[in-house]
């Protein structure tokens, strides 16, 4: 007997494939959506069509449209505050948000601020928002934060320089459209960084206390994908098979998340964004190695299992070695894909480390899953090996 359990939830109706995009119009209709506010940010997809593309397809629907397109990467408060607004003031009755998680979390808490009223604020922690928000469509434009088909949203407090989040069944997006080719237009950095989030919460789902058989399947068949078509992602940014395998580990990842949550490396990645402005992905990249390294002993079978769907040569290694393969893989396809080493190198001060790793304890919902139990003291003593960015084996 396994006492296998499973709680599933996915209440996004998913479409993945070239072109998916241009069904937003219908998809719209099929809602009963007759305005609709576009939520997405300050340039790119303006400047690459994408913009153009989806509010054409609204008016041969005949589905009217507004714009709210101030969304700033680690949006702010204030400009969801302001999306909400206008939302509201336009009478819009659906929220589509386009772009990358940045944009497509906005979106999420627009929608919520415009039917509930409030702030922000009022919603932080978990299944606090009271009535259901405008009807959300998702069409990310990055490949990582899975924000496509979760219940999470993460919000800036400019002044505290904090990073909160919403998490509500409410926010899921009534429908998703993955087009990779709306990924086209990522940079290689940004390539590198979302990778590594999808990554991470492959990773980190797949050694939860809250994994289970589905998500199992999804989180190897993620980091498998993730290991094989990342460095061609980022280094051949038109090739469309390493976008195409991108965009659905990403989708991937987020199934995953939504259902298992993540662990240490998020709990760390929010201050280090909240404080520092460190993009997400390239934060849980750089602390990634590290927190695997602490959580190897508690479950060396699951950490074999990453060093496989990385295609490591683990044949005949005893167990605690196969398991540390994974770390080394990770660390080398950061390294090919031009993340930083260390907390150092991103220019985080020696100095702060106790207050990041009081803010990462803090986390309990991602405290309670983590596979290993953690004291402060430990986070503390994750945090240096992150800032000194050394690879010595925990014996
Ligand atoms: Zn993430």
């Amino acid at each position: 007997m396994n006492n296998i359990t499973l709680e599933f939830y996915l209440p996004t109706k998913v479409f993945f494939g070239f072109n998916v995009v241009e069904k937003v119009g219908e998809e719209v209709q099929k809602s009963l959506g007759k305005k609709v506010l576009v939520v997405t940010g300050k340039a790119s997809t303006r400047k690459y069509g994408l913009l153009d593309k989806i509010t054409k397809k609204l008016a041969m629907a005949g589905v009217e449209f507004a714009i709210y397109d101030k969304v700033e990467p680690n949006p702010t408060t204030e400009t969801v505050e302001e999306g909400a607004k206008m939302a509201q003031e336009a009478g819009c009755d659906m929220v589509l948000g386009v772009g990358g998680g940045s944009s497509i979390d906005a979106a999420k808490v627009v929608a919520t601020l415009a039917t509930n009223g409030g702030q922000c604020i009022d919603f932080k922690g978990e299944e606090k928002i009271k009535s259901p928000p405008l009807p959300i469509i998702a069409i990310p434009t990055t490949s990582g934060s899975g924000s496509e088909v979760t219940r999470y949203a993460v919000i800036t407090q400019r002044k505290k320089l904090d990073k909160f989040e919403i998490v509500s069944h409410f926010i899921c997006p009534k429908v998703a459209l993955v087009d990779p080719k709306c990924t086209l237009t990522m940079s290689k950095e940004l390539t590198a960084s979302t990778g590594m989030d999808a990554l991470t919460h492959a990773i980190e789902g797949y050694v939860s206390r809250k994994a289970q058989p589905l998500t199992d399947i999804l989180a190897l068949h993620a980091m498998q994908t993730v290991a094989q078509n990342l460095e061609v992602a980022v280094k051949r940014r038109d090739n469309l098979t390493a976008r195409e395998n991108m965009s659905l580990a990403a989708l991937y990842g987020g199934i995953i998340i939504n259902n298992v949550r993540t662990g240490l490396a998020h709990a760390l990645a929010r201050p280090l964004g909240g404080y520092f402005g460190i993009p997400h992905g390239i934060a849980n990249a750089v602390v990634l190695p590290q927190v695997m390294r602490f959580n190897l002993s508690r479950n060396l079978k699951r950490f074999r299992d990453i060093s496989e769907a990385f295609g490591e040569n683990i044949e005949g290694l005893p167990m605690k070695k196969a398991a540390q393969k994974s770390v080394e893989a990770v660390t080398k396809l950061s390294r090919i894909i031009g993340i930083p080493n260390s907390l150092k190198e991103l220019g985080v001060p020696y100095e702060a480390i106790p207050k990041l790793a009081n803010e990462a304890f803090k986390v309990e919902r991602l405290r309670l899953v983590n596979p290993r139990s953690f004291t402060l003291t430990d986070v503390v003593a994750v945090c240096r090996r992150c800032w000194k960015g050394d690879l010595i084996h925990e014996s």
